[in-house]
Parts: C-alpha cells; sequence; structure tokens
C-alpha cells in the first residue's frame, strides 16, 4: 500500500486552513492524521474558565441576536453556505487529512452542510407557531417561537464537521448563540468552520460573538455542559458520552438533545431484488471504515438464502480497495487511530469465541496508520459482542426463518438509531414500518442504514438518545415555546366555565 509522504500531508493541511483564513496559535492539543497516523500541526486548546469566558460571550450576543428578524438571521446562514460553497475543496481536504475519508465522502459531507443552510435559509421564514380555537368568547389562543439562548454543541470525530452545521445552521435562524466544542481528534476542521462563519457573520454585520469555539478534550466538554447559561446541550458521541453528560445537564434542568452511538441492521428477505441489496450492504457496511453512527452492523437474513447473500457480498468485500483516502478508487480509508483497530480485534475475538465465523476481512493493511479489510462474521446467535456497538466495519450475519422473529431480532439491542429491510413483499415493507415493526428512528427500505438526507429528522431511540437534528420540524428543540391568550372582549369569562366571585 502506497501511502503519502507525511510531511506533504502537513503542507497540505497548512494551505487549506490558509485558505479558509484560519488563524489560532500552535499549543498543547495535537491533530493527527489517520491516513499515516502523523502529526499535522498543533493547536492551543482552551482552559475551563475560558469556556466560561466563551459561553458568557455568546450569551451577551444572544440577546442582540434574539431581537434581529428570523430572515435577517438567514442571511447570515446563507453567506455562510456560499462561503462553504466556495471552499467545498478546502475543507473536504482537511476532513480527509483528519477523519481519513475517502475524497467522495468528504466533499458529500461538505456538501451536507450546504445543503443544511439552505434549508436553514428557507427556514427562517417558516418558524410558524399556531393557532388554536380559543373556547372563550372574544379570546385568541396561538403560540410563538422564540429563541431559546446558548446551544452547546459536542460533536463527534467521524463527522466532524457535518453535525455542527445542522446544528448550527438551524440554531442561528432560530436565533441561538452557539459554542462549539469539537472533538479533540479532528481540531483543524473545527477551526476552518469557524474562521468561514465568523466571515459569515463580518459580511452581515451580525454580532461576531454568536459563534464561539472551544478546542479540548473531555474537560472542556464538561466544562460546557455544567454552565446554566447553555440552555441547550446537543451532544453526538457514544453512549458512554451521553451517559456522562444527561444527568448533568438534568441537574440543573437545562435540555439536552443527544445523538449517540447505534447499532443498526438490515433484514433481508427472500423475495430481495439481491443485486441492489449486496450494493446497500456493501456500501453501508465497509464505507467510511464502518466508522459512521448509521454504519450496518447487523445482517439478519432469511435462511434460504443466507449462503447465497454471504457469498455475494464476500466477493463485493474482495474487490474494494482499501488504502489512502485521496487515492482514486479507494473506497475504503483507515480507521482513526490505534484504539479502534484493538477495538476491532477484540470484538473479533469475542465473535469468534460465541461461535462466530469470519468469513472474510478483519486483517490489517500496511503498517502505517490503521488499516484493515472489512469484516464480515457469521453468528450462531446475536451475542453480547453483537449487541453492542464496535466502531469499525465488522457486518455480523444471523439468520431467521419467521418474520416475527426477524423483527425481534432486529429490535433484540439497546441501540434504535437506523435501521433498513430490503424486500419486494409489500407487507413485509409495510409491517416493517408499523408501530411493531423495526423501533429506529430511522427506518428504511430497499436502500441501506446509511447516508441520510438532511431533508428528514435525524436521530434515534433507546441508548441512541432519543434527539432529533436536521429537517423536518427538529428547529424546534432550538427554540421556546410560548402559549399566548388574548381577551379582546369586555368580559372575563373564566376556562372550564368556572366561576369566580
Ligand atoms: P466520543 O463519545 O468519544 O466523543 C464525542 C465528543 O464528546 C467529543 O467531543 C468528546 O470530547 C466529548 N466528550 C466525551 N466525554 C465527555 C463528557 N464526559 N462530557 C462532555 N463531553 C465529552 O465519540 P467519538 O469516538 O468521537 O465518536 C464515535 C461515536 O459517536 C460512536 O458511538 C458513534 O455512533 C457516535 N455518533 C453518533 C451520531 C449520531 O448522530 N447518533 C453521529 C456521529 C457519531
Amino acid at each position: 500500500m502506497n501511502l503519502p509522504d507525511p510531511s506533504s500531508l502537513a503542507d497540505r493541511a497548512e494551505r487549506a486552513l490558509a485558505a479558509c483564513g484560519v488563524e489560532w496559535p500552535a499549543g498543547d492539543l495535537s491533530a493527527h492524521t489517520p491516513i499515516t497516523g502523523t502529526k499535522l500541526r498543533t493547536v492551543r486548546p482552551h482552559s475551563g474558565r475560558e469556556v466560561d469566558d466563551a459561553v458568557e460571550a455568546a450569551h451577551r450576543a444572544f440577546l442582540t441576536w434574539r431581537t434581529v428578524p428570523a430572515p435577517a438571521r438567514g442571511a447570515v446562514v446563507r453567506r455562510l453556505g456560499s462561503l462553504l460553497t466556495e471552499h467545498k475543496e478546502d475543507l473536504a481536504e482537511i476532513v480527509t487529512l483528519e477523519a481519513g475519508k475517502v475524497t467522495s465522502e468528504a466533499l458529500g459531507e461538505v456538501q451536507e452542510m450546504i445543503d443544511i443552510c439552505e434549508f436553514a435559509v428557507g427556514l427562517s421564514r417558516q418558524l410558524y407557531g399556531r393557532t388554536m380555537p380559543s373556547e372563550r368568547p372574544g379570546h385568541r389562543l396561538s403560540e410563538t417561537w422564540h429563541p431559546l439562548g446558548v446551544v452547546g454543541v459536542i460533536s463527534a470525530f467521524n463527522f466532524p464537521v457535518a453535525v455542527w452545521s445542522w446544528n448550527t445552521a438551524i440554531a442561528l435562524v432560530c436565533g441561538d448563540s452557539v459554542v462549539w466544542k469539537p472533538s479533540e481528534t479532528t481540531p483543524l476542521t473545527a477551526l476552518a468552520c469557524h474562521a468561514l462563519l465568523r466571515r459569515a457573520l463580518a459580511d452581515c454585520e451580525a454580532p461576531i460573538d454568536v459563534h464561539q469555539l472551544v478546542v479540548g478534550g473531555r474537560d472542556v466538554g464538561e466544562a460546557l455542559v455544567d454552565n446554566p447559561l447553555v440552555a441547550l446541550v446537543s451532544a453526538t458521541g457514544s453512549v458512554r458520552m451521553g451517559r456522562a453528560v444527561a444527568p448533568r445537564v438534568a441537574a440543573r434542568f437545562g435540555r439536552s438533545l443527544l445523538e449517540l452511538g447505534g447499532n443498526n441492521a438490515a433484514v433481508v428477505t427472500p423475495s430481495a431484488d439481491l443485486e441492489l441489496a449486496v450494493r446497500g450492504i456493501v456500501f453501508s457496511a465497509a464505507g467510511t471504515a464502518g466508522q459512521r453512527c448509521t454504519s450496518l452492523r447487523r445482517l439478519i437474513v432469511h435462511e434460504s438464502i443466507a449462503d447465497k447473500v454471504v457469498g455475494r457480498i464476500a466477493s463485493a468485500y474482495a474487490q474494494l480497495q482499501v488504502g489512502s483516502p485521496f487515492d482514486s478508487g479507494v473506497l475504503v480509508g483507515p480507521l482513526i487511530n490505534e484504539a479502534a483497530y484493538e477495538a476491532m480485534q477484540k470484538s473479533l475475538s469475542a465473535a469468534r469465541g460465541d461461535g462466530g465465523t469470519v468469513v472474510c476481512g478483519g486483517d490489517r493493511v500496511g503498517e502505517s496508520g490503521f488499516y484493515v479489510t472489512p469484516a464480515l462474521v457469521r453468528m450462531p446467535a446475536q451475542t453480547e459482542v453483537v449487541r453492542a456497538e464496535t466502531f469499525a466495519p465488522i457486518l455480523y450475519v444471523l439468520t431467521y426463518t419467521d418474520f416475527d422473529d426477524a423483527i425481534a431480532l432486529h429490535n433484540g439491542v439497546p441501540q434504535g438509531l437506523s435501521s433498513s429491510i430490503f424486500t419486494l413483499d409489500q407487507r413485509e415493507a409495510e409491517r416493517f414500518l408499523a408501530a411493531d415493526g423495526s423501533d429506529c428512528g430511522i427506518a428504511n427500505v430497499n436502500i441501506g442504514t446509511s447516508g441520510a438526507e438532511i431533508g428528514g429528522a435525524f436521530g434515534g431511540e433507546k441508548e441512541t438518545g432519543g434527539g432529533r437534528e436536521s429537517g423536518s420540524d427538529s428547529w424546534k428543540a432550538y427554540m421556546r415555546r410560548a402559549t399566548n391568550t388574548v381577551n379582546y372582549s369586555d368580559q372575563l369569562p373564566l376556562a372550564q366555565g368556572v366561576e369566580f366571585g
């Protein structure tokens, strides 16, 4: 495997950061690239005290920003969208360097940011409240949506820019300010996004402090979570992180929006279009080296077609090129770090211990960085290792005979993010989408579990945290609702017919 020279990668990072207008001092936090496992540059992290200062500055900016008309707030997001379009290649370059995504997926992630900006600009004229019929004569009953306050955004390494944009574009049009704590693994993408948004704010003469970036590890995240001026903590990452964050926010009666781990499955039924199914399965399971929250981790196949399906996936896996994400033709880039590789190996040996058979993959490729061939593992049952999320390309295959059992297996895990069914049988498809079907926040038919569009609400149930972000009416999480009753009569009738005096 040919990997680029590490110093050329550091140079590429510097060039892309400079193009985005990043000026940030060097310091104690090192940004590495998973492509070679080497350092790109260092960044000065924030202290807990500086996090509080950033929250206070964001809160002061919020007090002005909330009175700016929503369509005028939308103008900032429109400008951000145009800057993201102008710098699409620069940002995608940094995403590839820091997160190891192949170029097409890195460009796709930046496109997702541009798409959500468009969505948010439209939304800035559509923050609708309802009017309800009042039970009292001469009264009007309605609701109004108001800006909420400071939104703390905590994001994960694997979608280093898209998750920020889902939150920030919507929060800004909703009249909130944002303090962003990116993953300590991907600080450079954050510096680039912050610089571009600050430019958009300056170009629109908007309060510059409505966006703050706080760089660092868990301690920086904790300082953000505990600050009472942070009205909403929108946290994306592992279930472990959500378990730590949720009670801390709840203890101060803050709001939280949690987007945590998934353990996504696809059911393949006897009527499935297998060619289409295999394409969807391979993209979802092996794409992004299995490092999407929506990556396909479990396949539940009817026993009559299991051998055929496994054989076809194994042949497709044999064609997948693993290597530098900058190389054309490569579809599987590196794992983020050694810990991810070790976690994958541990899960594979646990699966073997549970009676699983590794059909193919799981091997390390090369000696620099942590590259692996995607693993396909047949399992006799849904054991503990299958019920846990391993953030690496392992696809466990289980079989079923009865459709109800397939649904039970599907739902028999603690997580509830994304799901899909491959079938041409309408009854099975509809049952999968029905109340007694998939229990996930995302349920698809004849496409894989990953690659969601921004137009729908994104998020999942159970240990995935219950949050919803991005499209549909997810914006409501970023606003507070006021119910208004106006009496325009000269009488004072009480509700429910109550008499008083
Ligand atoms: P992680 O949980 O290690 O870190 C995520 C973020 O949380 C980082 O910014 C980290 O610094 C911060 N953090 C960790 N502990 C914290 C604490 N106690 N208080 C405050 N902040 C804390 O996750 P990761 O390894 O970066 O990302 C992979 C995980 O994220 C996977 O489980 C994946 O499924 C999940 N994920 C979920 C979604 C979703 O939308 N549901 C999207 C992307 C990733």
